[in-house]
């Protein structure tokens, strides 16, 4: 039967969302108050194709990325490239597990990886080096892809201010849709888990020469990853990413508006401190060329959980992403759900079939 799906938020969720209802003959519309595709968190991250290396303390998010990362590429082939060196490094005391722990929780979780005989000649202070094959994401790509497949569909420059439910259908802004999916990553309805909102600032960088993807691993520590220009990567720091821990997603939004050259340099430099005590020559591998913002929404606790929450309330979905590659997870649960609602129960006589192949042999 075909139902017509509103989605408010054009980040990946969204997009996704709405490429894989449209699939299966579902008419859909996506709103965003932004004028173009994956203008806040999705296009504003560091596009790591993650394959469950950053979530050692997390068992959920390790197997949600493990096969996230499969299924992306079998759906997106071409929206992702190979990172050719790409190094999870573990560092001597800063690390919150030590290397052969590490080791141990990767391969009970059946991610791949080779541990290299010693550490990368550019690192110090390291314990163990493990080699990936973690990929990167095409953003501009991906925009692309969705902007055709979606064309006819999108709503673009539309600042949602009410969903409402009626009997077997809501509305988004007065318009009626069967279902309505709020994948603006708890900004719109609130989620029905503690969570906060966290402004964050990475950092964008040219390699000076072929430089190899380094990330620090576990716990409050810095990583340096290529984006899709092979040049330009970003720097990011458990610690110092975060402009601060937000009740609301308006104080968010706030706190991200007032960001300005000052916090900028000081930002830059605490990071680039972290990062020198593992890679020295940071300076001389990597010159400073900008920042990148975004607003993270994060659950409340200790477990570095990423993964990714679908929750229903009648006809209103509400998806609380984890990263890029559990998209596929956020799908498969609001189409089970639609389903549930659309298969006929069974007749009484049909359920007590059973009874009649019971045997008492003599
Ligand atoms: C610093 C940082 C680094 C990260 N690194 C990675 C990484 O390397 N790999 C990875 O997989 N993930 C990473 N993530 C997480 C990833 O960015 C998110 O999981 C993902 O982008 C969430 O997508 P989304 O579609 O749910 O949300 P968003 O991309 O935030 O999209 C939500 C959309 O909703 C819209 N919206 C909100 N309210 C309204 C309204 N009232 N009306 C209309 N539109 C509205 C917004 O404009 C927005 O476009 C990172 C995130 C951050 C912030």
């Amino acid at each position: 039967m075909p139902f017509r799906i509103g989605i408010i938020g054009a980040g990946w969720y969204g997009c996704h969302l709405a490429a894989s209802f449209a699939s299966l003959g579902f008419e859909v519309k996506v709103f965003d108050r932004h004028d173009g595709l994956m203008r806040e968190a999705s296009g504003n991250n560091q596009f790591r194709l993650h394959l469950g290396f950053h979530y050692a303390r997390h068992h959920g998010t390790r197997l949600q990325s493990r096969d996230g990362f499969q299924r992306f590429l079998a759906r997106y082939p071409t929206l992702s490239a190979e990172v050719a060196d790409n190094i999870y490094a573990v560092p001597r005391q800063t690390s919150l597990l030590d290397f052969s722990t590490y080791k141990l929780v990767m391969a009970a979780s059946g991610i791949d990886f080779v541990e290299m005989p010693k550490a990368h000649p550019a690192l110090a202070n390291i314990e163990g080096c493990l080699q990936t094959r973690e990929r990167v994401i095409l953003l501009h790509r991906a925009r692309a892809m969705f902007e055709e497949a979606l064309s006819g569909s999108l709503a673009l420059g539309q600042d949602i201010t009410a969903l409402t439910q009626q009997d077997r259908h809501a509305s988004i802004d007065g318009e009626r849709f069967d279902y309505v999916v709020d994948a603006t990553w708890g900004q719109f309805r609130p989620l029905p888990i503690d969570v906060y909102f966290e402004p964050t600032l990475l950092l964008y960088y040219e390699a000076q020469g072929p430089q190899p993807a380094i990330t620090l691993v576990d716990g409050p520590l810095a990583s340096v990853y290529p984006t899709e220009d092979p040049a330009v990567f970003t720097l990011s720091s458990v610690p110092h990413t975060p402009l601060g821990r937000c009740a609301t997603a308006a104080q968010a939004h706030a706190l991200r508006a007032g960001v300005d050259r000052a916090l900028v340099a000081r930002k830059r430099a605490a990071m680039e401190a972290q990062i020198r005590h593992n890679i020295p020559a940071f300076s001389d591998m990597f010159r400073f060329l900008g920042a990148q913002l975004a607003i993270k929404t994060k659950p409340v606790g200790q477990y570095d959980d990423r993964s990714c929450y679908v929750f229903r309330d009648r006809r209103v979905f509400t998806v609380m992403s984890g990263k890029i590659d559990t998209i596929f997870f956020a799908t498969e649960q609001i189409l089970s759900m639609i389903e549930g609602d659309h298969v006929a129960p069974l007749a009484g006589a049909e359920t007590s079939r059973l009874r009649d192949s019971i045997i008492l042999p003599e």
